[in-house]
């Protein structure tokens, strides 16, 4: 998966949006994938206490990262600035950059997968390291669409954006999105605060693979929806990966470390060490945030 931190980073700095690579479609097998189902957040340690073997890589993940990232500590925009920015939880925006039509079913299966596998993420930080928040929930407030009779429902539980195209594919409102907007207070969007975005859901038809950043996750829009019933939605989570620091490993592989999320293609959902390159940011940027 396209690994756009440098791209995101870039974009900040002009001041306009990116569109991201495409890249070839993830190939993970089952029996390729450690199993990750022992991770949670009851689980988790109070302290930073990797097991012996993935210290080294740890510190090699940490040390590549310090070497090929622009700005890795000057960079204001991580997942984890926008958690604390809102105190805790994070809003969506959908692009669905798809002519098939959307029942209120669907948009709702939608945003229960995304939560759910952002909880995946989340849950990993409960309790340890003085994080402070027992869940980081995610609620999508917008759609973006080219059609509004695309979306076949009535009522207002999000608001919805005919036809604003950018990249040539539909976004909800720049002034709700905290990647045009720093301030945190949204004046110019018309559900203020409350209706403000974070990131977005790109899910475009007849994207191959998918791609990450803090701008939010990319992906088909057909593998999103055949996905619904999985377990580990593989590209999603990898790109969620990314929207919080963490690299790809197209040309590397750090020491002694076998299948891995975030080595595309490896591992087909979060392992114990794609955790604690979680943790590994989180240790890195806390003081950020005075803990
Ligand atoms: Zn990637």
């Amino acid at each position: 998966m396209t690994r756009s931190w440098k791209r995101a980073l870039l974009a900040v700095a002009l001041g306009v949006v990116t569109a991201t690579g495409v890249v070839s479609p993830l190939t993970a097998s089952a029996a390729e994938a450690p199993g990750a189902g022992g991770v949670s957040a009851a689980a988790n340690p109070a302290t930073w206490s990797p097991p012996s073997n993935l210290v080294t890589p740890l510190n090699q993940v940490w040390s590549h990262q310090e070497s090929t990232y622009g700005d890795l500590y000057g960079f204001r925009n991580y997942g984890w600035d926008q958690v604390f920015a809102n105190g805790g939880y994070l809003n969506f925006c959908v692009r669905w950059d798809s002519s098939a039509p959307v029942s209120a079913s669907l948009r709702d299966s939608i945003h229960t997968k995304l939560i759910q596998q952002y909880r995946k993420w989340m849950d990993l930080m409960v309790g340890h390291n003085n994080w402070p928040y027992a869940e980081v929930p995610v609620k999508v407030v917008g759609w973006a669409v080219r059609d509004r009779n695309t979306l076949q429902w009535n009522d207002n539980s999000v608001d919805i954006y005919v036809n604003n195209i950018r990249e040539n594919a539909p976004q909800c409102a720049e002034p709700c999105g905290r990647f045009f907007v720093r301030d945190g207070q949204y004046r110019n969007c018309p559900g203020g605060v409350a209706r403000h975005y974070d990131q977005s859901l790109w899910l475009t038809s007849g994207f191959g693979g998918g791609a990450g950043g803090d701008w939010g996750q990319r992906m088909g829009s057909e593998y999103f929806v055949n996905s619904l019933g999985a377990n580990d939605m593989t590209i999603l989570l990898h790109e969620i990966g990314h929207t919080f620091g963490l690299d790809d490993f197209y040309d590397w592989t750090p020491s002694g470390v076998g299948g891995f999320l975030m080595k595309a293609g490896s591992a087909s959902g979060i392992t114990e060490f794609d955790a604690w390159m979680l943790r590994d940011w989180w240790r890195h940027l806390k003081s950020r945030y005075g803990r």
